[in-house]
């Protein structure tokens, strides 16, 4: 009998908190370790400091006599701050990051000793990654990937690292990361935004796209989390009966931060505020041991980047504090899973947010064109937009038993939805001088100035208005936020084309003022895309039906969900706000269909490991100690032992019964895992791992669940919920 589990038990019971202090005024210390404006006007020459400037704003070219001055800079900067290595900080398709360090140290042309790191390194580097996923762009023989500087993110050093945000590209120029297309969107996004926003001021010249994600996530205690298999290899609990408590009491959201999770959480902000992100608000989730961190929005490029790193140091400090963090959507069943809700605004360069209502109809004005604009964008391309947060494991979430629903709505509130129904009635083509003032004062200009408290009601909506931006609610805890925000920026760029033309021409051609023409333009949207809109119970199935019939999509797994990305709409839009290229897609649908078949089969190969490895064998001890006991019995007792045997030969045949299921089932999955594994066709193999390899987990799991309960406590190897989730 494996006593790992009350090893692991004994560990965490003995630990002690590893204090941490505040680290004083986050102001004094926030971005010590960026290569920010700050340090760029220390280190740098004029000149380069205004070209890098320039390279942010307009995406101007750095030549490389600048690049040289720049990376003399950072270097002096790095290796004052201690640093030893550089890297180029990139986003492959996997999700995450990736690095690859180098020392600056390096031989001079004349062998004596030197620190190195000129503009050619800053710039670009080769990065030889032949076994990034590529969906076939570049095959393995002629690996030729390059890294390139996107100084719109600032350097930062982590560690004794200089870490360079780059995009990774093929020499042939497709995207190979999550990065670039990005960059593109948050570039078609800004063409398009602003030029819309000069119909209300003539002085914007850049918008943004905002982004502020809350980050959900689950602290176990390492030595528990490290005893299970599951959780080592795939991030959740794929067996584990729930504990006689869970979060019916909430007694842990919101609650007292435990000690030595503050400690950790202390670490980690000081850590983070030194690495310039800008963390805010710490607090206890709604499940047992599960936690949110959310920082200040940011510039989307910049917020994506640093929630990855976030990602990154939160692992780095979990373990320090002898944790395990855990990203995965849904960790445990029976409790809520996480997610990262992305809140996301456009602002301009003249500090407007462009989706918060103001205080004169002409603000307004502004705010109803962006606003009704982005209901428009996700009407027109709601399945696009649920295509880029699947997972293998936001599944978990999206369509199955856990908010928010595969179903794309839009929650607005009931203030916002009054307004649309009455611009609904707004007249065709030019306005009396009487209904523009009606407008003016009575639609728009009764717009309140603060929408927070009305609308942020409906917990149930995966994309609601909260005030003065939309909240994107489905996104895994574990994903790149970099996806959705590349989806919703190019699809409301082109809306936000198409309104312009068909404002301008309404005004060229048929002679209607601006604001007139605007009015017209909206009503027209207001009127064909409230199927979107959606005020109720986005969990209930009678939503589901009612969606049904409004045709929107209701994609509940990966395979289906990722269909859409390649249809001749989503090709033809990716091409046309010059996102991504047809093959960049196809890449992309690839590679992701590839990382949901690796998931569902190393999950099943966990299952058979724990299946035979852990389960069967704790219940066959347990088995035989019960037999030993009949026995003993009887030796003692004689014919007497039939009664007081009873019920330990009705366990000992319903641990049978369980062990036959499991073995059963076990068996009949891993046989359609190889059926699965000689297609080829990756679209086919993934519905085979979909629709026939995953359905058996849940069985499997029932039958282990009900041995966890049926078998001495300490028989059983596996740290159970209580100790995993209670354990603090
Ligand atoms: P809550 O949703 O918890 O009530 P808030 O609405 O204040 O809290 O903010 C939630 C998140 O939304 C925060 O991470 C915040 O940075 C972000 N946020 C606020 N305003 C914007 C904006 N204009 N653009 C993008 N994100 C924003
Ligand atoms: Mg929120």
């Amino acid at each position: 009998m494996s006593n790992q589990r009350f090893k692991a038990i004994e560990n965490s019971h003995i630990r002690s908190s590893v204090e941490v202090e505040e680290a004083g005024r986050r102001s004094e210390y926030f971005g010590v370790n960026v290569f920010n404006e700050e340090r760029m006007l220390q280190y740098l020459t004029k000149e380069a400091y205004d070209r890098v400037k320039a390279a942010v704003v307009s995406g101007a070219k750095i030549d490389r006599k600048v690049a040289d001055q720049v990376a003399e800079g950072m270097k002096t900067w790095a290796i004052s701050m201690g640093a030893t290595h550089y890297t180029h900080w990139f986003q492959p398709l996997t999700g995450s990051t990736a690095e690859k360090h180098d020392a600056f140290f390096d031989f001079s042309p004349e062998g004596r000793l030197m620190e190195k790191f000129g503009g050619g390194q800053l710039v670009q580097q080769e990065s030889d990654a032949s076994s990034f996923p590529n969906g076939g762009i570049r095959n393995t023989f002629e690996a030729r990937g390059y890294t390139a500087w996107d100084p719109t993110s600032p350097a930062f050093l982590y560690g004794t690292t200089l870490c360079i945000p780059t995009v990774f590209v093929a020499y042939t120029g497709e995207a190979l990361d999550n990065k670039a297309p990005l960059l593109r969107a948050l570039g078609a996004v800004d063409d398009a935004a602003t030029a819309v926003a000069k119909y209300f001021d003539k002085n914007v010249s850049k918008v943004y796209a905002t982004l502020g994600w809350e980050q959900e996530y689950f602290l176990i205690d390492k030595s528990l989390a490290l005893s299970r298999p599951d959780i080592s290899l795939t991030g959740r609990t794929l067996i584990g009966h729930s504990a006689a408590k869970g979060q019916q009491l909430d007694d842990h959201y919101f609650g007292v931060i435990p000690g030595r999770v503050l400690n950790f959480m202390k670490d980690l902000e000081n850590e983070c505020t030194k690495l310039g992100i800008p963390v805010k608000t710490r607090h206890n989730e709604v499940a047992p041991n599960q936690f949110e961190l959310a920082p200040i929005f940011e510039e989307t490029n910049l917020a994506v980047d640093h929630n990855l790193l976030l990602m990154d140091v939160m692992e780095k400090i979990a373990d320090k504090h002898h944790f395990k963090v855990l990203f995965h959507e849904k960790p445990f069943a029976g409790i809520n899973g996480s997610g990262k809700h992305n809140n996301w605004s456009l602002s301009t360069d003249t500090g407007v947010n462009l989706l918060s209502p103001g205080s004169t109809p002409m603000k307004n004005l502004q705010f109803l064109t962006f606003f009704v604009n982005t209901i428009k964008a996700v009407d027109n391309y709601e399945e696009l937009l649920r295509s880029s947060i699947a997972s293998a494991s936001n599944d978990h979430r999206l369509g199955a038993n856990e908010a928010p629903p595969a179903i794309l709505s839009i929650f607005i509130g009931e203030q916002l939805n009054e307004v649309l129904n009455e611009l609904e009635g707004v007249s065709k083509g030019k306005l009396s001088p009487e209904e523009k003032t009606e407008l003016k004062l009575n639609v728009v200009g009764k717009i309140p100035e603060i929408l927070l408290d009305n609308t942020d009601r409906n917990r149930t909506s995966p994309f609601a208005f909260t005030g003065n931006k939309f909240e994107m609610r489905g996104v895994g805890s574990k994903a790149n936020c970099a996806k959705p925000m590349t989806v919703l920026n190019t699809i409301m760029a082109k809306q936000l084309l198409s309104f312009k033309k068909e404002v301008d021409q309404l005004v060229d051609k048929k002679g209607l003022k601006k604001d007139e023409a605007i009015f017209n333009v909206l009503r027209e949207y207001i009127k064909t895309c409230k199927r979107i809109r959606f005020e109720g119970d986005g969990y209930s199935e009678a939503w589901e039906n009612e969606a049904k019939s409004r045709g929107l999509s209701n994609n509940k797994n990966t395979p289906q969900a990722l269909r859409v990305l390649t249809s001749k709409e989503s090709l033809a839009l990716f091409k046309s706000m010059n996102v991504m290229s047809e093959i960049e897609v196809r890449v992309r649908q690839e590679v992701e269909l590839e990382e949901y078949v690796s998931h569902i089969q190393i999950e099943g190969r966990v299952f058979t490991e724990l299946a035979y490895g852990y389960v069967i064998p704790a219940a066959v001890a347990y088995q035989n100690k019960l037999i030993k006991n009949v026995m003993g019995l009887k030796e003692v007792y004689g014919a007497a032992h039939k009664k007081m045997s009873e019920s330990q030969l009705d366990i000992v045949e319903r641990i049978s019964e369980h062990i036959r299921d499991i073995k059963i089932k076990t068996d009949a999955m891993v046989e359609e895992r190889k059926k699965a594994n000689n297609m080829v066709d990756i679209n086919k193999k993934a519905l085979a791992y979909c629709d026939h390899v995953r359905p058996y987990f849940d069985q499997i799991r029932y039958h282990c669940d009900k041995l966890e309960q049926l078998i001495g406590n300490e028989y059983w190897p596996l740290s159970k919920y209580r100790e995993l989730l209670f354990i603090k």
